[in-house]
């Protein structure tokens, strides 16, 4: 790779860099993505994919972004996947919430025929919940992100590790690259949970790893779920290819990525009682990524204390979804544009 000086460099390929390349390459910026191992591989190919934008665990401040994130979401897959050539199989049938005990915000609960009607092969649950919210292919949209990036120009370079950000007085000029310094006019980290590992102008996230399992039909290609179930210990998320993703542990063990045979079977038995057809399928695959968790569990968006140093991190469990809201968030304040929302409460300053 040249050191020829591009507008943006982007660290980390991962769902949050390729958005936010993609919005500021559409506004006129010269972009490059440096991404440590393959584009796409770490949490953004580990996530379910849920766009729970009603979700009432998400902390108050954060709900606007997340409802107008999965507001614009179907017109900015189309957008891609037209772009790409391929889909992320965004699936908006809905989610069923099924819980032991009343949640506030979902509206009002379900009858056991209302979720009948919806859902066939559901257990019932004291309370049960209808929400719009739809879900997207984390792995395929990645591969779309990514198909979209460089069709439009965007430099995604591989097993590029960024160790360093390259500062003059109190500015960043560049990042370090082994010994070789690539210089740019903005830097933005999105290295997710790993964000805090480039040196200087300190970020701080952690890893909080969840492990997953997808489990598909033994005979046909019918998948007995139609709606994301979202249950009081697991989630089932259907995909339009027959799988059905289980899920997740949360659990703060540092940068470890096994996956844990018990916890897996734990979490098939959690599944089984929700929908006991899910008995009836084989077990697919089981595996573990690290989401991107920040010291007050909200997102990590601007500038840092050194100029021309950005953050758009620490995402959590909701980085699918704030994706295309985050793009645009970056991409105003970059520009010197103020930003749709108030993003006061993610400032990188917040925590110094
Ligand atoms: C099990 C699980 C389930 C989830 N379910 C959902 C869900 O249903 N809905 C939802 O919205 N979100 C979900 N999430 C969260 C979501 O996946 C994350 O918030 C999101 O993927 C974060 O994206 P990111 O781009 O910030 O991080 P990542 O995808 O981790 O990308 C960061 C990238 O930076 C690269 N990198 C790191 N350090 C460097 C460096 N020094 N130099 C160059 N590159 C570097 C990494 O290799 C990586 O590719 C889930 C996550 C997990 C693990």
């Amino acid at each position: 790779m040249s050191d020829r000086a591009s507008d943006v460099i982007i660290i980390g390929g991962g769902i949050i860099g390729a958005s936010v390349a993609l919005e500021l390459q559409r506004r006129g910026a010269s972009v490059r993505v440096l991404e440590r191992g393959e584009p796409g591989r770490e949490a953004s190919w580990a996530g379910a994919g849920m766009l729970a934008a009603q979700d009432p665990d998400t902390p108050e401040c954060l709900r606007p972004l997340a409802r107008a994130s999965a507001e614009i979401y179907p017109d900015w897959v189309s957008e891609l996947e037209q772009e790409s050539g391929l889909s992320a199989d965004l699936r908006c049938e809905g989610t069923i919430y099924l819980t032991q005990e009343k949640k506030e915000g979902l509206g009002p609960p379900l009858s056991d025929a209302d979720v009948k009607s919806r859902e066939g092969f559901l257990s019932k649950a004291p309370f049960a919940y209808f929400t719009t919210e739809a879900s997207v292919d984390p792995r395929a949209l990645m591969a779309v992100a990514v198909a979209a990036a460089k069709k439009g120009g965007i430099v995604i370079s591989h097993e590029h590790h960024v160790t360093a950000i390259e500062t003059s007085g109190n500015q960043a000029v560049g990042v370090r690259l082994g010994n070789q310094t690539v210089s740019a006019n903005v830097i933005i980290n999105c290295a997710g949970a790993w964000t805090g590992e480039v040196v200087g102008g300190e970020i701080e996230t952690h890893p909080v790893k969840g492990q997953m399992l997808s489990v598909v039909p033994v005979n046909s290609r019918e998948v007995p779920l139609k709606h994301v179930v979202r249950g009081d210990d697991v989630y089932l998320v259907p995909r339009s290819d027959g799988r059905i993703l289980i899920g997740a542990t949360v659990e703060r063990v540092g940068f470890d990525k096994k996956v844990d045979a018990e916890t897996i079977l734990k979490m098939h038995r959690a599944a089984m009682e929700l929908a006991p057809k899910i008995g009836e399928m084989r077990i697919h695959e089981s595996w573990a990524g690290l989401r991107p968790g920040s010291p007050d569990k909200l997102p990590i968006l601007g500038e840092t204390g050194l100029k021309n140093y950005f953050a758009a991190t620490g995402h959590y469990r909701n980085g699918i979804l704030l994706a295309p809201v985050t793009a645009r968030i970056m991409a105003d304040v970059i520009n010197g544009d103020t930003p749709q929302f108030d993003i006061s409460r993610f400032t990188p300053s917040r925590f110094s």
